[in-house]
């Protein structure tokens, strides 16, 4: 049911307006004496909205310790011209496990890399976006027509 006076919105209440029973919307019936609420079922079944909520894809960012990790610890200690041994000393962990690190053969935790990533000024951490439910995304080699008109 619209409102009768504006005709915009959903009529929620009837009014008295100059003796004339009217049916209103909470905008319209302000300072309006109002007589009556209608309760329109109708009302909450149009704006449920059911849809847009499981359609809706839900992102969360992740982060992750980058993949070229050693790479990018090796470097920084070049510019930093620290040694694997010194640098194990000021992080206060044991040098041989540092070592591992820098040789690629065990990814620091998120803790750790946090760690280097300020003792020797590099970026380790990447946020790494993960879609959970909703449809997931194509990958690249399955473009269709459609997807490319949309990207473009
Ligand atoms: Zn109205």
């Amino acid at each position: 049911m619209e409102c009768e006076i504006c005709g915009k919105h959903e009529a929620r209440y009837v009014v008295m307006i100059e003796g004339a029973k009217l049916n209103a919307c909470p905008v319209c019936a302000k300072g309006a004496k109002i007589i009556s609420e209608i309760k329109n079922n109708e009302y909450k079944t149009k704006k449920g909205g059911k849809q847009y909520e499981t359609e809706k894809n839900k992102t969360q960012i992740e982060k992750e310790v980058s993949e070229d990790y050693a790479n990018i610890i090796m470097q920084g200690l070049k510019n930093m011209t620290l040694s694997v041994d010194v640098l194990a000393e000021k992080l206060n962990i044991k040098y041989s496990y540092l070592n591992h690190i820098v040789h690629g053969k065990i990814m620091p935790d998120i803790k750790l890399a946090s760690r280097l990533e300020k003792e020797l000024n590099i970026k380790l951490i990447e946020d790494v976006v993960i879609e959970t439910g909703g449809k997931q995304k194509k990958s690249d080699d399955r473009l269709t027509l459609g997807d490319i008109i949309e990207v473009d």
